[in-house]
Order: C-alpha cells, then sequence, then structure tokens
C-alpha cells in the first residue's frame, strides 16, 4: 500500500535499528529507539484521547523531542500543525485558534506564551519539553515522564496516506498566515522526489545530515527530517545557527549533507577562519528558501570545495518543486530543473497563456507535493489551485529550452517606479557583485513622483570603508537609470525570517 509518513521511519528502524538517528549535544538516538519512543508517545496521546484526525501543535526548536513527538502525532493519525517558537502571543493564539489544535507539545521557553492564550484556545492538553530549564508548571505535563509512564502498544489507526499529515503555516512573508494541508501522500512524495533528483548521489544508509533548518519549516522538515529518515541518515540537530557549531559539527561527524539558506551559506563565508576547518566530507549543499546569489556561490565553492545545488520550493508544495541536479548540467542562477512527477508552466497571468522560453510569467506546478489546499479557507484555496490542479505560486519566473528555471521575483514584490517594471532580484544580484558587499535587500518606497522608488538596505563589509557615494556610482556604472536605487541605506544587519530568509516586507514597511 501506498507510504504513511511514519512509515519512513518505520522501514528504515526494519533496515538500520542500531544505526544513529539524532545526534544532540552529545546525546545520541538509535533508529530502533527513536522509533519506540515515537511509539510511546503515539500511545500516550491515544491515552489521553486523541482521535485520529485532531491537531496537535508542535512548538519546538530543533531537538530530538520534535522528532519523537512529531512521528508519534502521526502514528495516532493526528495532524501536526507547525509552530514557530519566535511568535508572540497574539500571532500563537490565531494559529491555535485556526487550527483548533487538542494539544500543544511546547519547550520550557515558551510555555509563558502558552499559559497566556490557552483560555482562547480548544487546547485540552499542554506538554512541556524541558530544554533549557524545566518544564514544570500547573496544567502543564512532563515530557519525559509522559514517555516513561506509558504502558502498552499504541492501538493500529484506520489512516489512509491522502489524510492530512500536517499544517505548515505558510511563513508570513506576506500577509496572514494560512494553513496548508499537506497529506502523507504529499510528504512521502516530496521525499522521494529529492531523493531521485540526486540520481544515487545519496546513499541509504550513510550520510551524515546536518539539521539546523528549522523543523518547524516545511523546507527542514521534509529536507533534513523526512528525507533524513528515509536515508536512514545520522541528523545532527542544532537548535540554531552558530558558525562555530556548525563548523564544529561538520568536522566531529563528517556532515556529507547540508541543506540550508543562502544566509548560511554567507555566515560561513564571511567566518574569517572558515579555512581552518575541515568541511570536504560535504558533498551536498541544498540552497533554497531564497535566491542564492550567483556570485556568492561561486566564492562559497572556492572557499570551501563544497558544492552548492540551488532548489525551490513553497509550503504549499512540500516544500520542493525544482532543484539543479547533482550530477547533470548546472546553471547558476536558476533554480535547476522539474523534480520527478513534477509538471511546470509558465503563465502569463493576464492572458493565462503559457509564454515562451525567456519570457516572464507566473509559475504553475502541478504534483503529488502540491498541497489540498488552505486549512478552512475555501476562497483562498480556490485562488491558488486550479480546478485542474495546478498550484499558482505566486513567483515570477522564466525556463530555458532545457527547462531550467529561473525564479525572478514574487509578483507582488514587484517595483513599478514611473510605469517601469523592476525586479528587486536584478539590482540585488548587482549590488551582491560588489565585493564590499555582504547582504543586500531592494524594496519599492513610495514616491509621489514616480508612484514607486527603488531603495536599497545595504550591509557593507565590516572595516571596508564603502561609501554611499561610492556604490551609487558602481550602481550607475551597471544598472539602467530606472532600475538604480534612489535611496541606499547602510546597515549592520537585516532582518530575518526564523529560517533565515531577509524579511523584505519588514524592510518595505519601514516607510
Ligand atoms: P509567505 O508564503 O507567507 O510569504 P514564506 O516566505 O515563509 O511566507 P515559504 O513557503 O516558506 O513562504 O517560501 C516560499 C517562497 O520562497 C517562494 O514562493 C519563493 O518566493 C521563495 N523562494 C524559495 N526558493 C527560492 C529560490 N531558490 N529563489 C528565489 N526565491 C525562492
Amino acid at each position: 500500500p501506498p507510504w504513511r509518513v511514519e512509515q519512513l521511519l518505520e522501514n528504515t528502524k526494519n533496515r538500520y535499528p542500531d544505526n544513529p538517528a539524532i545526534y544532540f549535544y552529545g546525546k545520541q538516538w538509535t533508529y530502533d529507539q527513536l522509533w519506540q519512543d515515537a511509539r510511546r508517545f503515539a500511545r500516550a496521546l491515544q491515552d489521553r484521547g486523541i482521535k485520529v484526525g485532531e491537531r496537535v501543535a508542535l512548538m519546538l526548536p530543533n531537538c530530538p523531542q520534535f522528532v519523537i513527538a512529531y512521528y508519534g502525532t502521526l502514528m495516532a493519525g493526528g495532524i501536526v500543525t507547525q509552530i514557530n517558537p519566535l511568535l508572540v502571543p497574539r500571532e500563537l493564539e490565531a494559529l491555535l485558534v485556526d487550527s483548533q489544535s487538542s494539544a500543544i507539545i511546547a519547550f520550557d521557553g515558551v510555555l509563558d506564551k502558552v499559559a497566556a492564550v490557552r483560555a482562547n484556545t480548544s487546547l485540552r492538553m499542554v506538554i512541556g519539553v524541558s530544554l533549557t530549564g524545566s518544564a514544570a508548571m500547573d496544567g502543564v505535563e512532563d515530557f519525559s515522564q509522559v514517555l516513561t509512564q506509558v504502558t502498552g502498544e499504541p492501538a493500529p489507526i484506520d489512516g489512509s496516506n491522502q489524510d492530512v499529515a500536517a499544517l505548515q503555516y505558510t511563513g508570513g512573508t506576506t500577509g496572514r498566515s494560512k494553513g496548508a494541508m499537506l497529506t502523507h501522500r504529499n510528504l512521502v512524495s516530496n521525499v522521494l522526489q529529492n531523493y531521485y533528483i540526486s540520481d544515487q548521489g545519496m546513499t541509504v544508509g550513510e550520510e551524515v545530515m546536518l539539521t539546523v533548518l528549522p523543523l518547524f519549516h516545511v523546507y527542514g522538515m521534509t529536507v533534513c527530517m523526512n528525507l533524513g529518515i528515509y536515508l536512514g541518515a545520522k541528523l545532527v540537530m542544532l537548535p540554531r545557527f552558530d558558525i562555530k557549531d556548525v563548523l564544529t559539527a561538520i568536522k566531529e561527524h563528517g556532515v556529507t549533507m547540508f541543506p540550508g539558506v543562502p544566509t548560511m551559506y554567507v555566515a560561513l563565508l564571511q567566518a574569517a577562519d572558515v579555512e581552518a576547518y575541515d568541511v570536504s566530507s560535504v558533498r551536498i549543499c541544498n540552497s533554497g528558501s531564497a535566491p542564492m546569489p550567483v556570485e556568492l556561490m561561486a566564492r562559497f565553492e572556492s572557499r570551501t570545495g563544497a558544492v552548492i545545488l540551488e532548489g525551490y520550493g513553497l509550503s504549499e508544495a512540500s516544500p520542493v518543486t525544482h532543484s539543479t541536479p547533482l550530477w547533470g548540467k548546472r546553471k547558476p542562477g536558476t533554480v535547476g530543473i522539474a523534480l520527478p512527477s513534477t509538471e511546470c508552466r509558465v503563465v502569463d497571468p493576464e492572458s493565462g497563456r503559457d509564454v515562451a522560453p525567456g519570457e516572464l510569467g507566473e509559475l504553475w506546478i502541478r504534483g503529488p507535493q502540491v498541497m489540498q489546499g488552505y486549512w478552512n479557507r475555501p476562497t483562498e484555496t480556490a485562488e491558488t489551485l486550479t480546478a485542474d490542479g495546478w498550484l499558482r505560486t505566486g513567483d515570477v519566473a522564466s525556463y530555458d529550452e532545457e527547462g531550467y528555471v529561473a525564479i525572478m521575483d514574487r509578483l507582488k514584490d514587484l517595483i513599478i517606479a514611473s510605469g517601469y517594471n523592476v525586479y528587486p532580484r536584478e539590482v540585488e544580484e548587482v549590488l551582491y557583485q560588489h565585493p564590499d558587499v555582504v547582504e543586500a535587500v531592494v524594496v519599492g518606497a513610495p514616491d509621489a513622483y514616480r508612484g514607486e522608488t527603488v531603495r536599497a538596505v545595504v550591509v557593507p563589509r565590516k572595516d571596508s570603508g564603502l561609501t554611499v557615494e561610492a556604490l551609487t556610482q558602481y550602481l550607475n556604472a551597471n544598472l539602467a537609470a530606472y532600475k538604480r536605487p534612489k535611496i541606499i541605506e547602510f546597515r549592520e544587519q537585516l532582518p530575518k525570517s526564523a529560517v533565515g530568509k531577509i524579511l523584505r516586507r519588514v524592510v518595505r514597511d519601514e516607510i
């Protein structure tokens, strides 16, 4: 029968019971131990009355308990509601109410936020995980006690791979959060698609996966956790991105796969002593979630010897739809080709017709990884999914004769200055080519005369002495007048999302 997500773990447990599954601050779980713990957690949820289809929220940083609670929830037939621990009480309440979650598994650092909103939600139970301090609190059960007190096996559930496995709330780079309903079939498909596009470049039973992308984000969930478990990899978990910790983990564990986001690779590149660390074990760096500036990719590869494979995806597609093939042709500046079993179109949003190669249009996707819709939001679902199953991504893209797709920008990020379309991505690429620019983001700013004008916020390299005048001259030489930022600001850092994506909206809303 078609697989459900928990069978990824079951199969690996059967093949490699004694292989290391998780490494976390000196502690290790084998696949058999992970499986046993997840089963215990499933039974504990059932003992507490959780039924098939009920929502169980996770509000945890990367830690073994995340994986145990996630797989345990699925084994019990529950739906995982993914929650970013950085949310403030108002946002947390909105997600708990929207998802109608019955239980939450939260770590000690956020239990006060849960307590603050609990009365306004449908939560029947709170299970606390002690990570940094103690989760002992009135009305909160302790995760490790819950596990040790379990007796008996979980009851078999009547579930299929068409059931929803996770509510993946869109990160909210834009607008209000909507829960993308990802089924077991969606998630398992995306794991297999990522595996098959590597064309045997990933070795089952032998990979070591750096798990620093947050697992509550769809990218970390699929590419680090679920793919890692399918591969029988050792997940070396880090709860936050710290350059020293990352370099040390790579060296100590011989990390072979390092899925990340561009800002992580940029940070590594900036680390003064990156050459002092041996990162030669890393074979595959998948970069996704935001554009990887071509210039930085080249610099990173020549300094570290690791290869960056850029991919593309979104919460609504579990998330990966495109990736640069490991062995095939690489085309920096593109996100590669469609994954196996994935169809893609580039459509003129006005006429609904497919555009020719090289022309810009909206990227549409169809495949087994595309969500069922947004939880309880039929109107938004109908705006996003067409009747014949196409997902409208909202991203502007083009494709070439060989099927390589280049992502330009989001439709809503397009800047219209004096009637000209300015793609922030293009201006950012030019900025990143400047040797003294570390990070940059380009947004539209309201302008009485031009409608919108181009504004760049730049992080210059420390002690480089770069001035706004010098940068302006450089841009004048490299960009047509209408694309040139009229406002340039220097900063020490840019606002980032939990996954490390530069928050364009936050920068845009400053003015
Ligand atoms: P929201 O959907 O609410 O804006 P979010 O940004 O967190 O929140 P995700 O589903 O995590 O949503 O991100 C998907 C988006 O990230 C894509 O639609 C696309 O705009 C962008 N993206 C992902 N990969 C790439 C890439 N390689 N190059 C450029 N953009 C990318």
